[in-house]
């Protein structure tokens, strides 16, 4: 046991970004713990049976002018027998470890037929988007764009209701199937965001290269809107805002917790917001819900 441990710390240590031939690593216990709970998650993962251990939750965004909610992210959770792991925390780990293609296209599965089975597309007359997170790990994958359509079909959801958030770093990459499967999606006809914009790489040049509908302007950005706020603090999020009002783009805000931000949002022309301040994520039902309050409440 005490050799098995000590191979894999070995490892462990082996695999970090700062470890080159040559250079002594040192035992930190602290940083050990995290490094042997990620190779634990990593083991689940192998194992993980999506069906019994994941389900979906649908954060609400709504537009900033009229109240009236036009869709859902839908965010995955999973329910391990240890209790609940944060997707911030399980999600790069899937992805290191090729994980991630079997969650993501169980999550699309399952928001599908979700969608399409209960014939969720519109409410008072206004159709329903709703954005599923891709991984670059997704996107270099040849099949994907065939797997998606075919779903598409199956459960009878137009394109056009379906928007996927990619990050900057996927556009930026060079790969031949990542660029083909970006062709492809465009060509399909569904939506495509920008997530965490302007967090990553400063180069714009990719928005002219690739044609996309929506920018999510990242929280961080949205978190500088304070009372009292220093005009410079909130200079790059008014650029973002000029930048896809300027591009035609959709922009939706991410994270607002105070309806001063959503205010301030709303009177630079910010089209949608999300945020805890309208709804933190919720189960299906619970976003129909919600979805019925803003939207049928708008029409009558
Ligand atoms: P993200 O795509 O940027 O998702 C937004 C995250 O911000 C979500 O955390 C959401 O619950 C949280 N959030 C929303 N509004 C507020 C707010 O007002 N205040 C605060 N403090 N937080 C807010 P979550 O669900 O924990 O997801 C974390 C990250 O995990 C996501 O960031 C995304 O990168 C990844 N993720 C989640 N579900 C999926 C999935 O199905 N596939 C992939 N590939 N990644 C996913
Ligand atoms: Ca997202
Ligand atoms: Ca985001």
């Amino acid at each position: 046991m005490l050799r098995q441990n000590l191979i894999r710390l070995s490892i462990a240590l082996c695999e970090r970004s700062d470890s080159a031939p040559g250079k002594v690593l040192l035992y930190d216990p602290h940083r050990t713990r995290s490094e042997s709970e990620h190779f634990e998650i990593m083991t689940r993962l192998n194992r993980l049976v999506p069906e019994n251990e994941l389900y979906l939750v649908f954060q609400p965004k709504v537009d900033l002018e009229t109240g009236v909610c036009s869709g859902a992210e839908v965010l995955v959770r999973w329910n391990t027998s240890k209790g609940e792991i944060s997707p911030a925390l399980f999600i790069p780990l899937a992805e290191e470890n090729g994980s991630i293609s079997k969650i993501t296209r169980w999550v699309i599965h399952r928001t599908l037929s979700t969608v399409g089975g209960r014939s969720l597309l519109e409410l008072g007359g206004r159709p329903l988007v709703y954005a599923i997170n891709i991984s670059v790990v997704d996107m270099r994958a040849p099949d994907f764009v065939e797997f998606l359509e075919s779903l598409l079909e199956l459960y009878a959801v137009p394109p056009s209701q379906i928007e996927l958030e990619l990050t900057e770093r996927m556009l930026i990459d060079d790969d031949t199937h990542v660029r083909g499967n970006f062709a492809a999606l465009q060509k399909l006809g569904v939506r495509l965001a920008i997530d965490d914009f302007g967090t990553g790489y400063s180069g714009l040049n990719y928005l002219n290269k690739f044609f996309v509908n929506t920018i999510k302007i990242d929280k961080s950005f949205v978190d500088a809107i304070e009372p009292g706020a220093q005009p410079g603090s909130l200079a790059v999020m008014e650029a973002v805002i000029s930048l896809g009002i300027a591009l035609g783009l959709e922009l939706t805000a991410e994270g607002i917790e105070h309806a001063y931000q959503a205010t301030y949002l709303a009177e630079r022309r910010c089209h949608l917001g999300q945020g805890w301040l309208f709804s933190r994520p919720l189960s299906f039902e619970a976003f129909v819900d919600f979805a019925e309050r803003c939207n049928l409440r708008e029409s009558a």
